[in-house]
């Protein structure tokens, strides 16, 4: 009998189907508050553009007026025909909003963590990761060689227990989110950085969640947290509040000249373009000079945890709902879709347990939250456990 070598992919996908964690793709016709889906128009609590500024028109402009002068792609790496103007004064600014001598744009988030994380450690170094770290995190430390060790979420006597063994290895990088992307907590940031400095660590933060949200400045947990004179590796996203597409790492001059060196996401990859640059840039400016928006939004945070009678604060724009298992939570969100609101399923592998989760944006009015307070506590609850 002859088998083709791809038999197992129908075999797999029949047991996602069966577990139900098959994950499917939904067409959204354009960001904001309002989204039309399938035809039907549904209030959005899936987005990452916390301020809003992926709709904005000044970031639309720029990009149009950057694509017009610049052309659509950077055609190259960096270090050969791709490096622009408009990167420079990109890092310039992200520089600025981190507080840090220098800062480096990748293509995406998740390649400025691969990158960064196997250009800093080894296969003779150690890696600390929280356990609940986004997958860029983890597979940065898995490319690196390094010996990984996760330790329990947010928890600073495992981490401290697991550095015992700190002295067997020549380097040492704590990694962590800073918002947790599917819980929103936050991380014992200072806890860390203390630990960090008595066992001579590097400490790389993920300020996905964050950048542009938290802070006076709207730097991030790092600003928030009064962490910013401390020595930190800081990577985030221009994709989530900037409203952009990329990726960045800010920290010390020699940091950034080092990675420009050797790593290698950013070395053998092409500039980004001039069109998401020139975004990025424009919501950097809007973010420095109109704080409203990340006023607004935390407003909206107070709204809603007033509006749910939830006892524990809400400490970021994400949020979850818990279910029982996959299956209640493929339900709850279909009905919520039924009623208007877009609230997806995360499952596992994602998640080790099955929940709603839902992110605020500055941009939703309060009878969007209103809407969504009632619809939710419509829903059968979970049983605690
Ligand atoms: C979204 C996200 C990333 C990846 O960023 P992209 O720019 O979308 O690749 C990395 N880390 C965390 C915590 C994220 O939530």
């Amino acid at each position: 009998m002859h088998h083709s070598a791809y038999d197992w992919l129908p075999r797999s996908l029949e047991t996602l189907h069966k577990a139900n964690w098959y994950r499917q793709v939904n067409l959204v016709d354009r960001p904001g508050p309002l989204i039309t889906k399938d035809g039907q128009q549904l209030i959005n609590f899936a987005s990452n553009d916390y301020l809003g500024l992926a709709s904005d028109e000044r970031l639309s402009q720029a990009a149009i007026s950057a694509t017009r002068r610049y052309g659509t792609g950077s055609t190259g790496s960096r270090l050969l025909s791709g490096h622009r103007e408009l990167h420079v004064e990109l890092e310039h600014q992200l520089a600025d909003l981190k507080q840090t001598e220098a800062a480096l744009v990748f293509s995406s988030g998740y390649l400025a963590n691969l990158g960064t994380i196997a250009a800093l450690v080894g296969p003779k170094d150690f890696v600390l990761s929280d356990i609940y770290n986004h997958s860029s995190l983890k597979n940065g430390a898995k490319l690196s060689g390094a010996t990984l060790q996760d330790y329990r979420h947010c928890d600073i006597n495992d981490l401290a227990e697991k550095l015992a063994v700190r002295d067997r290895y020549r380097r040492c990088l704590i990694l962590t989110d800073t918002v947790f992307s599917m819980d929103g907590d936050l991380c014992p940031l200072p806890a860390i950085l203390d630990l960090a400095e008595y066992y001579n660590c590097m400490v790389l933060v993920d300020e996905a969640h964050a950048t542009g949200v938290f802070g006076a400045y709207g730097s991030g947990v790092v600003e928030q947290l009064h962490c910013l004179s401390r020595s930190v590796i800081q990577v985030g996203t221009l994709s989530k509040a900037l409203g952009s597409l990329g990726g960045f790492v800010a920290g010390s001059a020699d940091l950034i000249d080092f990675l420009r060196n050797r790593a290698s996401t950013w070395v053998y990859t092409t500039g980004l373009s001039p069109a998401d640059s020139a975004a990025a840039i424009a919501a950097l400016k809007i973010i420095r000079t109109e704080p409203a928006h990340r006023q607004i939004l935390w407003h909206n945070l107070q709204r809603c945890q007033t509006l749910l009678n939830r006892v524990d604060p809400l400490t970021s724009p994400i949020f979850t709902v818990p279910a029982n298992n996959p299956t209640q939570a493929i339900e709850h969100s279909r009905s919520l879709e039924e009623r208007g609101i877009w609230a997806p399923a995360v499952r596992p592998p994602t998640v080790p347990t099955s929940r709603l989760r839902l992110t605020l944006m500055a941009t939703h009015t309060s009878e969007q939250l209103e809407k969504l307070a009632v619809e939710i506590k419509n829903l059968t609850p979970a049983h605690s456990n």
